[in-house]
């Protein structure tokens, strides 16, 4: 058994629906397949921004769920023909007037709440897979349509729901094994034990496939995209970066949390816990290798595996001659920012303990800064800190590699490539696993940092 998930690229249109089909078609020839497919790419966005319009009491969201409908029933146009047209239309159009009811009560009471904002915004993935099952089967391919409702259930927290697995799991297995032909299940979306709709977070649609793929015990699961694989660093900085052919998933999870957007981070866990290989492919470009994230360390032919980035970070320092030697210091300032819930990137403090800087996103700067300066005023008053500074329009640049475990010279050699191309290194990180070493830096020497320590360990 296979879980093959499809992006909103995958499926944006009916071309591509096509496609996804042939592959899907391919691939059951020689497996047992489980489809999960995203909303088409951008519908999510409308779909959201229709309850944001409502709730302003701003008409316009009625023009978004047209231009949500013409997309839909474009695809519909061209992908079906006679009775069966008219039929999977019958089948949007009913999607559309839940989403057309919902709008109407948060217009009317100005408000669109988490639970409704999930409702809207999960209805992309229905469409979708349902269009998608009715495909395959048109086609000549058994498949059924599934909503994940059914099947994966959740607390309550809106937005970004925590699966019960303990539920989850026997729901799915007895669900499909109970179907006859593919199972097309709605990636993103999901729902409570008293089924109120939830969602995973978004791009959760990866997360969807390795859920599905730990209940059945899957022998792979695959995440189809838009890229070939895992890249040793962003092809838009980068012209000559290279397919990874074969990962670990420590190496996946760092890379993804560092938002190297080709796998959701949540998605590896389940993957992990059942040690199946996930496998990235390019729709676009389905004959290429891809890369396969492993549950095992991967030795490379380079020490490091790949370079990651991340954008709109701030650093902020907190100084002063008063904190050498004085315990509870770090403890305090870290135990604000938690009150504040600002999630904190990376840490450093010097071994003189004059300084402790952390990095936190650009968005929540002023809140840390504002909370730090009230919260430890005595600190400031008794000059035990001197200053609390911020450095905004910075940006974190990270190496990731498990074969930079126990060897040498790795850090000496990312530091001197970013000396000799002029970057100035704000601050540094390296975890003691030794798998990333991150270095903050200025936001405008993005470019030049990339491709400095690409040269350096691709020697292109
Ligand atoms: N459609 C959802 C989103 O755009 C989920 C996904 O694409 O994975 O966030
Ligand atoms: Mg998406």
């Amino acid at each position: 058994m296979i879980v093959m998930k499809f992006g909103g690229t995958s499926v944006k249109t009916a071309e591509r629906i096509r496609e996804v089909c042939e592959i899907v078609k391919d691939a059951a020839k020689n497996d047992r397949v489980i489809v999960v497919a995203s909303a088409m790419k951008g519908i999510t966005e409308s779909l959201i921004s229709t309850g944001q319009l409502a709730e302003k009491r701003d008409e316009t969201y009625k023009d978004v769920i047209e231009e949500i409908r013409m997309r839909e029933y474009e695809a519909v146009e061209q992908l079906f023909s006679g009775s069966e047209k008219a039929d999977v239309k019958s089948g949007i159009s009913a999607f559309l007037k839940e989403l057309e009811e919902l709008l109407v009560g948060v217009f009317l009471v100005k408000n669109c709440s988490p639970r409704s904002a999930d409702l809207i915004a999960g209805l992309g993935e229905r469409m979708n897979n349902f269009v998608i099952a009715r495909y395959l089967a048109a086609t000549g391919t058994e498949a059924v349509y599934v909503d994940a409702r059914e099947i994966i259930k959740t607390d309550d927290t809106h937005g970004a729901a925590n699966v019960r697995f303990d539920i989850t799991v026997p729901l799915i297995r007895e669900k499909i094994e109970s179907c006859k032909g593919i199972p097309v299940v709605t990636g993103f979306i999901a729902s409570t034990t008293e089924n109120i709709s939830t969602t995973l977070g978004r791009n959760g649609s990866d997360y969807t496939a390795s859920i599905l793929g730990n209940a059945v015990d899957a022998s792979r699961i695959e995440i189809w995209t838009d890229v070939d694989g895992v890249l040793s660093a962003d092809p838009r900085i980068v012209k000559e970066a290279i397919v990874m052919p074969e990962i670990s998933s420590y190496e996946a999870m760092e890379l993804s949390y560092l938002g190297a957007q080709v796998i959701h981070p949540a998605t590896m866990a389940p993957a992990v816990e059942k040690k199946i290989p996930i496998l990235i492919k390019n729709t676009m470009n389905p004959t290429a290798a891809g890369t396969k994230i492993v549950c095992a360390p991967v030795r490379h032919d380079t020490p490091i595996t790949g370079i990651a980035t991340m954008n709109d970070i701030c650093l902020i320092n907190i100084e002063g001659s008063g904190m050498i030697g004085k315990p509870g210091i770090a403890a305090e300032v870290f135990s604000v920012l938690a009150k504040q819930k600002i999630n904190i990137i990376m840490i450093s403090q010097c071994s003189s303990e004059h300084s402790i800087c952390f990095a936190c996103g650009q968005k929540e700067a002023d809140t840390a800064v504002e909370a730090l300066k009230h919260d430890l005023a005595k600190y400031l008053e008794q000059r035990i800190i001197s200053r609390i500074q911020m450095k905004p329009d910075c940006m974190t640049v990270a190496v990731i590699g498990e074969n930079m475990i126990g060897r040498p010279g790795i850090a000496g050699k990312i530091f001197s490539a970013l000396g000799n191309a002029s970057v100035n290194v704000l601050a540094i990180a390296q975890g003691s696993s030794e798998r990333n070493v991150s270095a903050i830096i200025p936001a405008a020497d993005k470019e030049t940092a990339v491709k400095a320590i690409h040269k350096e360990f691709f020697g292109v």
